[in-house]
C-alpha cells in the first residue's frame, strides 16, 4: 500500500492535473462508466463532529475508493487543526485489496475550485471580461485562482456577507495581476461569471443579479436546506451538475425542485456536455448555472492522480499491508 501523506500534496497536486481528474471524471459519469455510492453522513453524537463517507467507481479510470471524514467544529481551538478532515482510501479494483491512503484536506479544495474551472471553460462565454465572486472563506481563493485561468479576464469583482473578508480575494486577484473592486450584490450583473461559495441557508444571490448571458458556478450548497441563490434563478437558467440526484436532494437545485419551478429532467449533467452530448451553452444570452454539489468520484480522481505523481518523485511511502 502506498501512503501519501497531507504535507506532501501542496508540493506534489497542481492545478493543471485537479482539473484534468475532475473533467476526466465528470465525463465518464455522464457516459455511465462510473458512478457514485450513496453518501453517508452522521453526527457521531461526540465533539458535534460530523462524519461520513464519498465512495464510488470509475471502471474508466479503474478508480475505486472512498473518502472518509467530516466536520470538527472544535478542532482548531482544542487541537490546533483545521475543523474539516479527512483521507482519501483507494482499492485495487481487480482484487479489493487495499492501494493507497492518501490525505485529504488540500485536495478536497483543489478538486471543489476544479469543478467550478470545468464549468467555466464548458459553459462561459468565450469574450468573458469580468470575473464575479460571491463569498471570500477559505474555499473562495482556490475557486478564484482556478477560474481565472479560465477566460482572459479583464477584472474581479467581489461582495461577502462579512465584508472584511474581501482582502483574501482581492489578494488572488491582484496576484493573477487583475484589479479587484467590492460592489453590493445588485454590482454582480457586470460579472459574465460568478461563482457562489458560501455556507448560507438563506439566499442571498437574487435572480435580478445576474444578467443575461452569464455562466454562475454555485459551489457552497452541499447539505440539505443550504441555498446561496433565489429559485427562480435557475427557472431562469439552463441548469447544469455534476451529479443530478445529489443536485436536486442536497444542491442548489433542492429547493426549486421542491418549488415546482424546475424538474429533474431540468438539470442536466456538465459531463454531457465535456463528452458532447448535450449541446451546452447556445446564445450569449443565456444564462448557465453550475450546480457543483461535490462528488465522491471527484476525491478518488484527484487522489489517485496524486498518488502517480508521489511514485514518480519517489515520495509515496510503500508499506506492506
Ligand atoms: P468558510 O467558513 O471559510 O467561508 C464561509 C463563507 O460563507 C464566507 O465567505 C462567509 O462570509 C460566508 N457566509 C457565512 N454566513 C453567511 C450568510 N449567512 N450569508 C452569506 N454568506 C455567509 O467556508 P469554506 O470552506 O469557504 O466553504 C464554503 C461553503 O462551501 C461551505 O458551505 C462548504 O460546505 C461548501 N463546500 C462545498 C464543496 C463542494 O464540493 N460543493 C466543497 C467544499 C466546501
Amino acid at each position: 500500500m502506498l501512503i501519501v501523506p497531507e504535507r506532501e500534496i501542496a508540493n506534489l497536486m497542481t492545478r493543471d492535473a485537479a482539473f484534468d481528474a475532475v473533467e476526466g471524471v465528470f465525463a465518464a459519469m455522464a457516459s455511465k462508466d462510473a458512478y457514485n455510492f450513496p453518501v453517508i453522513r452522521e453526527a457521531i453524537g461526540h465533539e458535534d463532529a460530523l462524519y461520513g463517507f464519498k465512495g464510488g467507481f470509475d471502471k474508466a479510470g479503474m478508480t475505486l475508493g472512498l473518502k472518509a471524514g467530516g466536520y470538527w467544529p472544535n478542532n482548531l481551538e482544542k487541537h490546533g487543526h483545521i475543523n474539516h478532515q479527512s483521507t482519501i482510501f483507494l482499492f485495487d479494483p481487480d482484487t479489493g485489496m487495499v492501494s493507497a491512503m492518501v490525505g485529504g484536506n488540500l485536495l478536497t479544495a483543489l478538486r471543489t475550485a476544479a469543478a467550478s474551472s470545468v464549468s467555466i471553460k464548458h459553459l462561459a462565454r468565450k469574450d468573458a471580461k469580468v470575473m464575479g465572486m460571491v463569498g471570500a472563506g477559505h474555499q473562495a481563493t482556490f475557486q478564484l485562482r482556478a477560474a481565472l485561468e479560465q477566460r482572459q479576464f479583464e477584472k474581479v469583482i467581489g461582495w461577502n456577507y462579512h465584508p472584511e473578508m474581501l482582502p483574501n480575494i482581492e489578494k488572488i486577484a491582484n496576484e493573477a495581476g487583475l484589479p479587484f473592486e467590492a460592489v453590493e450584490l445588485e454590482g454582480m450583473r457586470e460579472a459574465d461569471v460568478v461563482i457562489s461559495i458560501t455556507s448560507t441557508f438563506a439566499p442571498t444571490i437574487m435572480a435580478d443579479h445576474i444578467a443575461p448571458g452569464t455562466h454562475i458556478a454555485c459551489m457552497g450548497t452541499d447539505t440539505k436546506g443550504k441555498q446561496e441563490v433565489e429559485a427562480a434563478l435557475l427557472a431562469r437558467a439552463t441548469v447544469f451538475t455534476d451529479e443530478v440526484a445529489q443536485s436536486i436532494s442536497i444542491g442548489e437545485a433542492q429547493h426549486a425542485v421542491a418549488e415546482g419551478l424546475i424538474k429533474e429532467s431540468d438539470v442536466h449533467q456538465l459531463g454531457a456536455v465535456i463528452n458532447g452530448t448535450h449541446k451546452g451553452r447556445t446564445s450569449d444570452d443565456e444564462i448557465t448555472l453550475f450546480d457543483g454539489t461535490g462528488v465522491g468520484l471527484q476525491d478518488l480522481a484527484v487522489a489517485a492522480s496524486v498518488v502517480e505523481l508521489a511514485v514518480q518523485k519517489g515520495v509515496a511511502i510503500e508499506v506492506d499491508f
